[in-house]
């Protein structure tokens, strides 16, 4: 339930995750050379209240001026800072089959501060390919490739029978953040952050919707 903290209190995960949310606004508004925005405004984009917004944002500081509202440069510079995305997050990713390739393919994580340094696989038709400037290592090499890359953060895009052992080892490796695609539940030590993305439960929760 709860993520990070901030000066000593717990910060509940939806409000990180909402960081994220204001972080892509405010991208696309400097963009458009919008200067200030306002809670409302800000919400606004985003389905939610002036004040959830000033109540998340108030966990890490004082970043409005009233009557002003947010610059929104300064904002985003914050947030990027908050989420540690003020540096470039260096990934690694295992499995380049439909879907890892598909990430893979994907040009637009570079603007939002992530770069995949290095894919992994087994299968020795892929090993050795380079797929939108990015190697495909085999799999073998993993260790190895997550400290002289400077790996951050591994994606898992395996057959779910390779989940664990995968995990296991990029853990082992130094790694403490995965986002795991496998429909497999990871046993990992305690301070490592496992996100889950499972298209089909997503989809079943708005199929709800549909009746
Ligand atoms: P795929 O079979 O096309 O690709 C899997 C890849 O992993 C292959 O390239 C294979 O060679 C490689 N691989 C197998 N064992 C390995 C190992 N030990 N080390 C390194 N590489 C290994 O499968 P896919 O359709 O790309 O799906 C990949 C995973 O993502 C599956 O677990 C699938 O269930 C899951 N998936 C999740 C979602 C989602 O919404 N979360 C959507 C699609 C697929």
């Amino acid at each position: 339930m709860f993520n990070i903290s901030s000066g000593g209190r717990k910060i509940p995960k939806a409000v990180i995750k909402r960081l994220s949310l204001y972080s892509r606004v405010l991208q696309a508004m400097e963009m458009r050379s919008v200067e200030k925005i306002s809670s409302m405004e800000l919400g606004e984009k985003l389905g939610l209240n002036p004040a959830q917004v000033r109540k998340d944002l108030a966990y890490f500081g004082q970043f409005g001026v009233r009557g002003v509202g947010y610059y929104v440069a300064e904002l985003r510079k914050s947030i990027k800072r908050i989420l540690g995305t003020d540096r470039e997050v260096r990934v690694g990713l295992i499995g380049v089959g439909n879907l890892g390739l598909a990430l893979l393919s994907y040009g637009g994580f570079a603007r939002q501060g992530f770069r995949i340094v290095a894919a992994f696989d087994n299968d020795k038709r892929k090993v050795g390919s380079v797929k939108n400037n990015i190697e495909i290592f085999n799999v073998h090499e993993l260790e190895e490739k997550i400290k002289v890359r400077a790996i951050d953060l591994a994606i898992l895009a395996v057959p779910a029978d390779a989940a664990q052992e995968i995990a296991d080892r990029v853990v082992k490796a130094g790694i403490s953040a995965i986002l795991n695609f496998v429909p497999t539940r990871l046993v990992v030590p305690d301070d490592v952050k496992v996100h889950y993305v499972d298209l089909a439960i997503e989809i079943e929760s708005l199929t709800y919707y549909l009746r």
